[in-house]
């Protein structure tokens, strides 16, 4: 669907976001693309009308000129044959696996996933008659060993939520293809500037781009990326249900992505700064962040990623109360859901559904979304944290 020139492909990623694909000559030269609110689409005559699937858009559900600029500019970015948007990244998840999978298959997907997935997975598709295991995320082509003839889809995350396992994603795709079964990945954490899963052998790849996409927590969508064996199937089942994604809600994320790409580089480094800040810490027992050379997946990150982004966790030591004292003594760092915005959060993990990936030891694991406030700031205020934990301890 991308309208991109093979010159533009060769520019960085950076000049992509600012100036496509959407062409600003297609309609009078103004920069961004309208804001289309539509459900009818007029026809001229009755032929046109019976050729319908021949113009580009017929109906309202099926999409815009908006929801089309969207789509293009995620396809040049994670180099995808077709991109379908939808309302929150949760369906983004919960329609690939509606359209691959039927009553009698099975489906493998990483222990370390986004929770919300896992609640589906256990819920409607068990219901559906769909038989689903979870695999160690660091099984790598191991994940041979788990195929059956009717396993149909293997869902990987990576890094997987909240505890950031990486995993080898071009041999668990080998494997899984091998077995005859559909990949998708969750790739919301790295966004396409940081990972692009197609390059690596994963058929589908999801965003959340509720979060850096959108970038300051006042919107909610989804999107999946499909290469061609894939998006006829994918686009497909979407409109079956019946969901797209709105218009202003669109615009709101097509005008994020101009500034994803300079938000990130901030996000990356203070996240860093305040990660290796931590590591050096007695009250800290572990940080969790990839870029860090003494996290356990590494070597995985550094050969498969571009970068990092800000969401990362550490190990504080005490117990629950005293990552409560921590948490409600924080100023900045506000106590909420979700993550990818301007703002810094914090929240206590949860890991009471890990069957495998179980997670750290020695204390409470706390996750920190590092926004774009001045780093300093951000210090003063977990150190000020700190201290309530230890007179709490
Ligand atoms: C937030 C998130 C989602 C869900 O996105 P919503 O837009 O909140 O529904 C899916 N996957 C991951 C990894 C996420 O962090």
């Amino acid at each position: 669907m991308s309208t991109n020139s093979p010159k533009n492909k060769q520019q960085g990623v950076n000049t992509r976001l600012a100036h496509g694909p959407y062409d600003p000559h297609s309609l009078h030269g103004f920069v961004n693309p309208p804001v289309v609110h539509a459900s009818t689409v007029l026809f001229e005559n009755t032929e046109r009308m019976k050729n319908r699937a021949a113009s580009p858009y017929s109906y309202g559900l099926r999409g815009t000129p908006t929801t089309t600029a969207l789509e293009a500019a995620l396809d040049d970015l994670e180099g995808s044959a077709g991109t379908i948007l939808v309302p929150s990244g949760l369906a983004a998840v919960t329609i690939p696996l509606l359209a691959f999978l039927s009553s009698g298959d099975h489906c493998i997907v990483v222990d370390s996933v986004y929770s919300p997935t896992r609640k589906f997975c256990n819920g409607t598709l068990r219901r559906m008659g769909v038989s689903v295991e979870y695999f160690d995320p660091h099984i790598g082509a191991g994940i041979a060993g788990l195929m059956r003839p009717e396993t149909k889809v293997v869902f990987l995350e990576a890094p997987g939520s909240n505890t950031f396992e990486l995993m080898d994603v071009a041999a668990v795709c080998e494997a899984a293809h091998a077995g005859g079964a559909v990949t998708m990945i969750d790739n919301t954490w790295a966004t396409p500037l940081l990972f692009r899963p197609l390059d690596h052998g994963v058929d589908l790849s999801i965003h959340a781009l509720t979060k850096y996409p959108g970038g300051h927590s006042d919107v909610m969508m989804g999107s999946v990326s499909a290469n061609a064996a894939t998006y006829e199937r994918l686009r497909e089942t979407q409109m079956q249900i019946g969901v797209n994604a709105a218009p202003d809600d669109t615009y709101l994320v097509l005008r994020g992505l101009k500034t994803m790409g300079v938000r990130l580089a901030r996000h990356e480094a203070s996240a860093l700064a305040v990660a290796t800040w931590l590591e050096g810490r007695d009250d800290v027992v572990s940080v969790l962040h990839p870029a860090l050379p003494s996290f356990p997946g590494h070597d995985l990150w550094k050969r498969q990623f571009k970068g990092s982004s800000g969401l990362f966790g550490f190990v504080l030591k005490g117990d629950q109360s005293a990552a409560a004292a921590f948490l409600d003594t924080l100023e900045i760092f506000g106590l909420g859901y979700s993550w990818g915005g301007h703002e810094s959060l914090a929240v206590a993990v949860d890991l009471s559904d890990r069957t495998i990936a179980k997670g750290p030891e020695g204390g409470a694991l706390i996750r920190l979304q590092i926004g774009l406030e001045d780093v300093e700031d951000l210090k003063a205020d977990l150190e000020a944290g700190f201290a309530a934990a230890a007179r709490r301890g």
